[in-house]
């Protein structure tokens, strides 16, 4: 027999977590599946989420299942690898070690990947030194050189950025791209410096990053790093559903994927909500928990249309 519950959330980040502690605030029976690789797992700490700014992400973590399992929500260690409708609305959920659970809804929160330039040694400091995101780690890195190494137009955009928290900016430009003479206008405005040929790798001293080196040898002493990742949605689980991952544009520029949604997190199957960066890359950890909410509230909502179906159906069978 596979045990079975109203709602199987597959993914136990901030919108996993939240959408599970409503779900089992509302007294629905849960199942959060996680496989514990949340995508800030390598900060030190969250910011810009209030009331528990400078939290470690773990931290967080931890007292979002402890709450989620204080209202009887169950939450299990594992990876999902695929889900089937089976024809009476509700799913099947199979796990990478053979288990199976069922489920009347499903909300998947299974997040994105950041899908980094291949640049030797840029990988390991993800997160640390190597950073994407002015409004996570900005303020740590302010008044300190920045380097941003351009992978595409949105370079200029995070350049123009950055100055915002340091006056100690340059564009490493590649081969990558070719700014217009209007570009370069704005960047010698706002101070940016503009350095042409390919970066060679990160200079390191001891665990810290010292700078960037050309492919002449020459170094940039900075103390971050900025790249532009490409924004995978983690959509297998949707895609073994029928779903399909979509590009997702920002000024006109492909920044990566995610499943599409309504507001409430619908996805075009009926009975699969999602939220989180799965559906949203934008979403920082506060925004994707505020989704699952939402979601969740539209899930126990359509519960509630559906019990109320079935007990109609029984009275009037009587
Ligand atoms: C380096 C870095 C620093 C950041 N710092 C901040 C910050 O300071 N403040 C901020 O607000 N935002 C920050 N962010 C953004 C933040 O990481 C996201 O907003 C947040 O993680 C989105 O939450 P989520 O629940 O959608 O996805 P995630 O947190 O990524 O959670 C998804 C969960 O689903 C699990 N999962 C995936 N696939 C499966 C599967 N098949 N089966 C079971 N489980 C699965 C994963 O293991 C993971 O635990 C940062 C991002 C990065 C990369």
């Amino acid at each position: 027999m596979e045990d079975s519950y109203e709602v199987v959330v597959i993914g136990g980040g901030a919108a996993g977590l939240s959408g599970a502690l409503a779900l089992s605030r509302a007294r629905r029976t849960v199942l959060v599946i996680d496989a514990g690789d949340p995508r800030n797992a390598p900060a030190e700490h969250i910011h810009n989420y209030l009331g528990r700014e400078g939290t470690p992400p773990g931290e967080l973590l931890m007292s979002g299942r402890d709450e989620v399992s204080a209202y009887g929500g169950e939450v299990m260690t594992g990876t999902v690898t695929s889900a089937e409708p089976l024809g009476d609305g509700t799913f099947r959920v199979v796990l990478a070690d053979g288990k199976a659970v069922l489920a009347r809804r499903l909300l998947v929160t299974t997040g994105l990947v950041d899908e980094l330039p291949d640049i030797p040694g840029l990988a390991e400091r993800w997160g640390r030194d190597v950073l994407h995101c002015p409004y996570c780690h900005g303020w740590e890195i302010r008044d300190q050189p920045v380097g941003v190494l351009a992978t595409g137009p949105l370079a200029i955009h995070q350049a123009l950025m950055w100055r915002q928290w340091t006056d100690d900016v340059t564009l490493f430009l590649g081969d990558a791209i070719e700014p217009t003479s209007h570009e370069f206008d704005r960047l010698a405005a706002r101070g940016i410096a503009v350095v042409d040929g390919a970066v060679a790798g990160l200079q390191v001293t001891g665990d810290r990053l010292a700078g960037v080196r050309m492919h002449t040898g020459q170094v940039f002493p900075l103390a971050a790093v900025v790249v532009t990742a490409a924004f995978a949605a983690r959509s297998e689980v949707l895609e073994s559903l029928g779903l399909e991952a979509t590009d997702q544009e920002m000024a006109g520029h492909v920044v990566g994927t995610a499943i599409a949604s309504d507001a409430t997190g619908a996805t075009a199957i009926p009975g699969v909500w999602v939220a989180g960066n799965v559906t949203d890359w934008k979403a920082q950890v506060i925004t994707a928990a505020a989704a699952g909410l939402n979601a969740a509230a539209a899930i126990n909502g359509n519960l509630i249309e559906e019990d109320t179906r079935l007990a109609v159906e029984a009275k009037l069978s009587c």
